[in-house]
């Protein structure tokens, strides 16, 4: 029995599954570069990384081209999905101490270092170049978590509930969000380490670290042109990218937590339920329900709503362990990404 899902038209969406190294057995197998099987069933995706698979390797496949398009000006964003304890958080930012190095000297490096140590030298490359079109850059950071259904902000911690703001003459923003300037990969990874340390850790029965906020990581990217000469003078652009590290989305994190937490399960619960529906719509398989997309249901949903449609380029690591005790919970991941494709 395949579970293989008609490739959606607008291939805006794409979707990467990572396999984490086992602790113990492990059940789950890679049959190709883009299908594995689980309990006899085959899932086919965009790419498939085993738990062999280096940092590196996920970052060339899912994290390089999202550099590319967010120069051509797309919102580009990732999205990491799966449950808890699974690989989302090693995924997506790596170790913290492996950040202060330089990524290509040592390996264990997340998605999001590498992908900024990417831009900057492609930046620095361009604007060094003077037979080159003269294009001038400038980047600036907001690092945010959703605790609760509350917008927190991870620069400045003493902001626990800020309020999205959507008017015509300032567009879509999160307000008084602390936005940095950046413009190099020493500024990035200060900015990271400064947010990771701030997000909410709660002891929970699952896992004694396992974090119930989602946190999302922006960079815009605004460029205008120098060049007199040139046919693009004057012209302006801005594009942005997008992290996004979820909580964990058990379907037994109610009854597992304890009894403080229930409520945040259920809140997460639904918050999953609702972004696998935005997904599903947006991935292309109902367009005619574009205009409905319930991006206000809940603040992530909301604040992903850049992240989404036309001018926007979206991957999803959908990230499940290889143990015989996660298998229910890995269909359920690799069932989310099946719908996003
Ligand atoms: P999540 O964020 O999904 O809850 P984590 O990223 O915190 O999960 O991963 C759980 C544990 O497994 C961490 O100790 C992490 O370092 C380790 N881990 C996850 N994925 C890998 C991997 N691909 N290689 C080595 N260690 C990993
Ligand atoms: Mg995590």
């Amino acid at each position: 029995l395949e579970q293989k899902m008609p490739k959606a038209s607008d291939p805006s969406v794409k979707v990467a599954v990572r396999i984490r190294p086992a602790v113990g057995d492990a059940m789950l197998r890679k049959v190709s570069e883009d299908s594995l099987y689980v309990d006899e069933r085959k899932f086919t995706f965009d790419a498939v990384f085993e738990s062999n698979a280096t940092q590196e390797d996920v970052y060339r496949s899912v994290g390089a081209p999202l550099v590319k398009d967010a120069l051509c000006g797309y919102n580009a964003s990732i999205i990491a999905y799966g449950q808890t304890g699974s690989g989302k958080t090693y995924t997506m930012w790596g170790p913290q101490s492996a950040m202060v190095d330089d990524p290509s000297v040592s390996g264990l490096q997340g998605v999001a270092p590498r992908i900024f140590q990417d831009l900057f030298s492609k930046i620095q490359k361009e604007q060094g170049n003077s037979d080159g079109k003269q294009i001038n850059y400038q980047c600036r950071c907001s690092f945010l978590e959703v605790y609760d259904n509350k917008i927190g902000d991870l620069l400045d911690p003493t902001q626990r509930d800020l309020e999205i703001k959507d008017d015509v003459k300032n567009g879509f923003y999160v307000e008084n969000l602390t936005e940095e300037y950046v413009a190099c990969y020493e500024d990035i990874t200060q900015i990271l380490i400064k947010g990771l340390s701030n997000r909410k850790m709660g002891a929970t029965k699952i896992n004694s670290k396992s974090s119930r906020s989602h946190i999302m990581f922006t960079c815009i990217i605004e460029s205008w042109c120098k060049d007199s000469s040139s046919k693009c003078f004057g012209s302006s652009k801005t594009s942005r990218i997008c992290l996004v590290d979820l909580a964990g989305f058990e379907r037994n994190f109610a009854n597992n937590a304890g009894r403080q937490h229930v409520k945040e399960g259920k809140y997460i619960k639904k918050s999953s339920s609702q972004l696998g529906r935005i997904v599903n719509i947006v991935a292309g398989r109902q367009p005619d329900k574009l205009d409905e997309v319930p991006y206000r249901s809940s603040r992530l949903t909301h604040l992903l709503r850049e992240s989404f449609g036309g001018n926007a380029k979206l991957s999803l690591i959908c990230t499940i362990r290889p143990d015989h005790k996660s298998i229910s919970e890995s269909i359920r991941t690799l069932r989310f990404g099946l719908r996003a494709r």
